[in-house]
C-alpha cells in the first residue's frame, strides 16, 4: 500500500510537470472505484482548467485548480488506496490494463489513474468546501509539520494507556505513520512500542518526535519503501529500500546490542522490537 512517503514522491514527481498545465479533457474507463467516479462532475468541472498546484493531504493527493470564468477554484482529488498508480503517458499510447481515469493535457502528455484492486479514489470538490470535507476534517496533523512537536504528542496522550505504538499510528492525531515507519521509529527512539503513551515524558515525546520525522523525511528521499515495484510518475523505478533496522527481523541480531529481534502483534499489526535496547 502507498504509505505517505510514496505518495509526497508522486507529489514531487507530478509537481513538476503538471503545475501550469491545462487539463484538456478527462475519459472515465470505468467508474467502479471504491466510491464510484462522477463521470459527469469530472466532465463539467476538468477541461480548460490550469493547474495551479500540487499539494498533499494525508495520503491524498490534491490537484489544485484556477478559477476559470462561472467556475470556481476547484480541488482535484486522488487517493491512491492500495494499488492505485499515477503516471504520465504519451496521447494514442496503449493504456496498460485497470487504467480507469485518463486526464489529457494541454502539452501533449496524458495523465493515467491505474488501480487494480479499486480502492482509490478520483474525486472534484469546490476547493472552498475542502476544509470541511468528511474525508479531512478528522485528520490529524502532517507528521513533517512543526505542528508535529513533542509537545503535541505529551498534551494528548495524558492518563492514556493506548501502547504508544497505536498511539501514533491513529490519524486522528497525526497522519501518515504506518506500520513500518512505527516499528522503525520507535527501536531508534528506544520506546517499546507497548509503552503506555500517558507515561511517556516529554523528553521521551521529544526523542520520538525527532525520528519520526527523521524516519519518515528519509524514507522520502528514498523515494518510500513499502511498494517493491514502486514506479515514480515518470516512469522510472523510483524504488529503493531504506535500511530498515527492525521492521521484519524477528529472530535475527538487533544491529544496537545483538539481542534477539521479536515480533509481537499489537492491534493487528506486526510489530518488532529489541527486547534490550527498546524500555
Ligand atoms: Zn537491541
Amino acid at each position: 500500500m502507498p504509505e505517505l512517503p510514496e505518495v509526497e514522491t508522486v507529489r514531487r514527481g507530478l509537481q513538476k510537470i503538471l503545475e501550469g498545465e491545462v487539463i484538456e479533457g478527462v475519459e472515465v474507463r470505468d467508474t467502479r472505484l471504491r466510491y464510484p467516479v462522477d463521470e459527469k462532475k469530472l466532465g463539467r468541472g476538468l477541461p480548460g482548467r490550469r493547474i495551479k498546484e500540487l499539494r498533499r493531504r494525508a495520503k491524498y493527493l490534491l490537484i489544485l485548480l484556477e478559477a476559470d470564468g462561472a467556475r470556481e477554484e476547484a480541488c482535484l482529488i486522488i487517493h491512491l488506496g492500495m494499488s492505485g498508480r499515477v503516471y504520465f503517458s504519451k496521447k494514442a499510447e496503449t493504456a496498460q490494463p485497470h487504467t480507469h481515469v485518463i486526464f489529457s493535457l494541454r502539452g501533449g502528455r496524458e495523465l493515467h489513474f491505474r488501480d487494480p484492486r479499486r480502492f482509490g479514489l478520483v474525486d472534484l470538490v469546490p476547493l472552498a468546501s475542502l476544509e470541511d470535507d468528511r474525508r479531512f476534517s478528522s485528520l490529524g496533523v502532517e507528521p513533517l509539520s512543526d505542528e508535529c512537536s513533542a509537545e503535541y504528542f505529551f498534551d494528548r496522550s495524558r492518563k492514556l494507556r493506548q501502547p504508544v505504538k497505536n498511539f501514533l499510528m491513529d490519524s486522528r492525531r497525526v497522519v501518515g505513520i504506518g506500520n513500518i515507519y512505527a516499528s522503525e521509529a520507535l527501536f531508534l527512539a528506544r520506546v517499546h512500542p507497548q509503552r503506555a503513551a500517558g507515561r511517556i515524558s516529554l523528553e521521551t515525546w521529544g526523542r520520538i518526535t525527532a525520528v519520526v520525522k527523521e524516519v519518515l523525511g528519509e524514507a522520502i528521499r528514498q523515494g518510500g519503501t513499502t511498494l517493491n515495484d514502486f514506479q515514480g510518475p515518470d516512469g522510472t523505478a523510483g524504488y529503493f529500500q531504506v535500511l530498515l533496522r527492525v521492521y521484519g527481523r524477528e529472530g535475527e541480531d538487533c544491529s544496537e546490542c545483538g539481542a534477539t529481534v521479536r515480533k509481537k502483534v499489537l492491534a493487528g499489526r506486526s510489530t518488532y522490537y529489541c527486547p534490550r535496547c527498546q524500555h
